[in-house]
């Protein structure tokens, strides 16, 4: 049976809009060359921050709760399924250097979950000093959110592969799309690197890093950055678990770092939010060894006892990134039929559970605050890139 609707892309944003549209009673075929989790897509990983500090953007800070809403939900399923839980709440630290003060991320991050009944707790010196040892004392501000913490990324994938499955996505690997077939302004359907044609009423192009390349009209707007990942293996493991060591980030709008506690093979997994690498998600993984130094420095001045950690790997991962930050899931204006859900900006894998409703509701044509905010926007361009998308609003861990 012909599909109704393709998605390019088995990565957060196309398993989650299969999801939903499933969910909605539609016939849906995903296709990614695999194998899935895709070891080069940027949801495959150990871990993702999941937050719900969004500065004062009460639309992702909602969005956020409603995901960890999701994520819980999901433990408890697995939990009867007798399956390790997906989402770890270890709370999450976040820590300013300066005092925090209006109009910074961590300061308008405070306010609006006091605003909306959250409870975080303000974490001075003497605090630092006493419940995380491990944070050197410049530290001098921020605050403990107890919701909050990481997702085990790969094993997410992993699992909405499954439910997608079990809800009767064909879910097709090998699967490399090289072009969009489209016929009097509206999309037909998908061609692979096989030759096959893969025919549809709706497409879904959710390809992270690389969607421009199937659609190069995007190329100013949808922009591949590359980050660096490090995995340490500390000396003294113990000082690096939960409670002590929950997720972190460390002044993030300036250093740019952030970090997990321990993971179950040891490792202190930190990555940084700055503004990349402008080189294209096809290039070589190897961090350059200025990120490495640069690491180095960081820690020697916030984490010590990592200093000299050993770097058990590291590699280059690639962010999808729009001008201003925000997400990108929108109807093609001149391709009937045609959904980008793309743009994560390097935040957008907390929200997997729920982002197949905003792409369902943008293949159904149905109003949502969310799709006016991740609207397609082709006049912004790259050169109002940096300032706005990471340090003018809320970083993005
Ligand atoms: C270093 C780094 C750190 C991050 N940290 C966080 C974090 O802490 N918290 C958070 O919320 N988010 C984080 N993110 C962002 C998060 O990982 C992304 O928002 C999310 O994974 C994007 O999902 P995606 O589906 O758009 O892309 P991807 O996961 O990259 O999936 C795209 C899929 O499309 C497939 N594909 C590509 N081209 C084709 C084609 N031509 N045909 C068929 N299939 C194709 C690929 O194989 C892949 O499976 C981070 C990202 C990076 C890179």
């Amino acid at each position: 049976m012909p599909a109704d609707t393709v998605v390019v892309g088995a990565g957060a944003f196309g398993l989650s809009a299969a999801l939903a549209l499933a969910a909605r009673g539609r016939h849906v075929r995903v296709l990614d060359p695999g194998p899935i989790p895709h070891p080069l897509a940027a949801s495959t990983d150990i871990s993702k921050v999941m937050r719900l500090a969004y500065g004062a953007d009460e639309l992702y800070t909602a969005l956020a709760e409603e995901a960890r809403a999701e994520w819980l939900r999901w433990n408890e399923e697995r939990r009867r399924r007798g399956k390790p839980p997906l989402y770890r709440e270890t709370g999450i630290l976040v820590l300013t250097e300066a005092p925090m003060a209006p109009g910074g991320f961590e300061y308008e991050s405070w306010q609006l979950l006091l605003k909306r009944g959250h409870t975080p707790q303000r974490i001075d010196p003497s605090k630092l000093k006493e419940r995380f040892p491990a944070f050197r004392h410049r530290f001098g501000d921020g605050f403990f959110h107890g919701l909050g913490g990481y997702v085990e990324s790969a094993a997410a994938i992993a699992e909405m592969a499954d439910r997608a499955i079990a809800a009767g996505v064909e879910l097709v690997t090998g699967s490399h799309v090289q072009s969009l077939l489209v016929e009097s302004g509206a999309v037909r359907g998908v061609r692979d690197d096989s030759g096959e044609r893969h025919f549809a009423s709706d497409v879904v192009l959710a390809a992270g890093a690389w969607t421009a390349r199937l659609l190069p009209e995007l190329s100013r707007s949808l922009i591949p950055t590359a980050h660096a990942l490090f995995y340490l293996r500390p000396r003294s493991p113990e000082r690096f678990l939960p409670p002590r060591f929950p997720v972190f980030t460390a002044d993030i709008t300036r250093t740019g770092y952030y970090g997990f506690p321990l993971s179950s093979d040891g490792l202190v997994k930190i990555g940084s939010h700055g503004p990349g690498l402008a080189i294209g998600p096809d290039s070589d993984r190897t961090v350059p060894p200025a990120e490495t130094e640069r690491l180095r420095q960081f820690l020697r001045e916030w984490l010590p006892d990592l200093a000299d950690a050993a770097i058990s790997s590291s590699r280059l991962c690639w962010y999808c990134d729009t001008p201003d930050g925000d997400f990108w899931i929108a109807r093609h204006p001149e391709v009937e039929g045609l959904v980008v859900a793309s743009g994560d900006s390097g935040h957008g894998f907390k929200f997997a559970p729920v982002l197949g409703r905003i792409v369902a509701d943008a293949v159904e044509e149905l109003p949502s605050p969310y799709l006016e905010r991740f609207r397609w926007r082709p006049e912004l361009r790259a050169a109002q890139f940096r300032e706005a998308a990471r340090y003018g609003g809320a970083p993005r861990a």
